[in-house]
């Protein structure tokens, strides 16, 4: 680290808080400086180029440098720089975004609304899902179950949402209304002996014994991402949508599939939902919807909640929601633009066949002495680290075996991110096999490494 008084180190130090950083260790450790980026790649201030293995935070799905999503932003920066769609007012990108997302969603939706970021997105449907209580002559009908280490962002609604506890130790959440059921992680949860589908049934059962014992007639919805992503990555196990959704019809409780991180591609269908048979009656995406290139996220709603929300704001004479820089027409241009690259390019078939052989390389490193699970699918995946293959137990701190290899990952070129202790791998849609087998090369000499300095 450059340490001189006026170095963007220094300064960065000075002037800057940072998100997910323990900001005490930041005054000593410094920050990572990017400062460019191709393809899969990004370089930093001394010229070090890393393969950015978590496409930036999950989300950059053409890679760091496409030139179409700058000519996109710059022709509808110099026709319209901003326009909004409060008070019946419209634009261009809006209506052609929307249309394109209601046409893409795989069960039938009604509406789009925009934000700019998944834990706005949340916000707003945790609103929309009240509001439609009420609207619907329910006010009873709040609450709404999330899942431990299920992950909806960090706003004071969304951060309840969430979890995991570092969302909401000191920050006095979660608010009231939310409950949490337990987590779909086979490996660490399931009893022994228990096989993936008797696991999805037990907690299938769980969660209807927290419906009956909070009363049915107050749970208004579920929420849940396909597959969990900053929660360490977690698959679902054989059986668990279907059941789970078994569970929610029964109760006529609402579904919302958080697709901020598996939607456009990352499981090799266009959305998680897709892939492990979801029917959501609320989406939220975000990320790949403009590979992050401009703040944007949105919420497709189907009519079961459409029209009651249209109701209610006759009757009140608004829907009192909507932010200044929602559906922006910079970043729905980008957006456009993105999804037209992510068909041209099939790139979701590309995260299907090259996340294949992403999944079958990083499991031939399960014989690895440090290696306890790798899980995933298409190009998400996680490996998690142990001291102990039979008691999965953690190397001292847990989390400290992750931040280890992860370091070490990173010295060796290939920018990961340790959740506890899974290392979790999500790169650019575009990645090919042989830059897979590169990071698949700079793991291993980082785990014999870890190894090496644990042993
Ligand atoms: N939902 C999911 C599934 C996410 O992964 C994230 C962010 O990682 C969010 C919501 C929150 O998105 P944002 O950070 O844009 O608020």
């Amino acid at each position: 680290m450059d340490t001189q008084p006026n170095s963007p180190e220094a300064r960065d130090i000075r002037y800057n808080l940072h998100a997910y950083t323990n900001a005490r260790r930041h005054q000593e450790a410094g920050p990572l400086i990017i400062e460019k980026g191709e393809g899969i790649y990004v370089e930093d201030n001394s010229g070090k180029r890393y393969i950015e293995a978590m496409a930036g935070l999950w989300s950059v799905a053409v890679g760091f440098s496409e030139q179409r999503l700058v000519d996109a932003a710059t022709k509808q920066m110099s026709k319209l720089p901003y326009y909004h769609s409060f008070t019946h007012k419209s634009h261009s990108p809006l209506i052609d975004l929307a249309e394109k997302l209601v046409q893409m969603a795989p069960v039938p939706m009604s509406k789009a609304f925009f934000t700019n970021s998944g834990s706005e997105a949340n916000d707003t449907a945790m609103k929309m899902i009240w509001y439609r209580s009420n609207a619907l002559g329910q006010p009873q009908r709040k609450k709404i179950i999330s899942r431990q280490r299920g992950y909806h962002g960090v706003t004071i609604a969304s951060a309840s949402l969430t979890g995991l506890p570092n969302n909401q130790i000191s920050f006095d959440l979660p608010i009231a209304n939310v409950l949490h059921t337990a987590s779909p992680h086979y490996w660490r949860e399931a009893r022994p002996g228990e096989t993936e589908e008797q696991f999805s049934t037990r907690l299938a059962e769980e969660l209807e014994k927290l419906i009956l014992a909070e009363g049915p007639e107050t749970v208004a919805a579920f929420i849940g991402e396909p597959v969990m992503g900053a929660g360490g990555v977690v698959v679902p196990p054989a059986g668990y949508w279907e059941k789970i959704q078994a569970v929610l019809k029964k109760y006529d409780i609402l579904l919302i599939a958080d697709e901020v991180i598996c939607g456009f591609g990352r499981t090799g269908e266009m959305f998680g939902s897709q892939t492990y048979g979801l029917q959501p009656d609320i989406m939220v995406m975000s990320k790949q919807l403009s590979s992050s290139y401009l703040p944007i996220s949105a919420l497709l709603i189907n009519d079961k909640v459409f029209e009651p929300l249209a109701d209610e704001s006759n009757r009140i004479g608004t829907f009192g929601h909507g932010f200044t820089a929602g559906g922006h027409p910079v970043a729905a241009a980008v957006a456009l633009e993105n999804l037209r690259l992510i068909e041209e390019r099939d790139l979701v078939g590309n995260a299907r066949e090259v996340g294949a052989y992403m999944q079958q390389r990083l499991r031939e490193l399960s014989s690895h002495e440090l290696v306890g699970e790798v899980r995933g699918i298409g190009l998400i995946a996680a490996i998690e680290l142990v001291a102990d293959k039979a008691t999965k137990a953690p190397w001292g701190q847990p989390g400290a075996l992750g931040a280890l290899t992860n370091g070490l990952l990173q010295q060796n070129g290939v920018i990961s991110r340790n959740m506890g202790d899974a290392l979790a791998f999500c790169p650019p849609l575009i990645i090919t096999r042989a830059q897979v087998d590169e990071i698949i090369s700079a793991l291993k000499t980082s785990l014999d490494e870890a190894l090496k300095q644990v042993k």
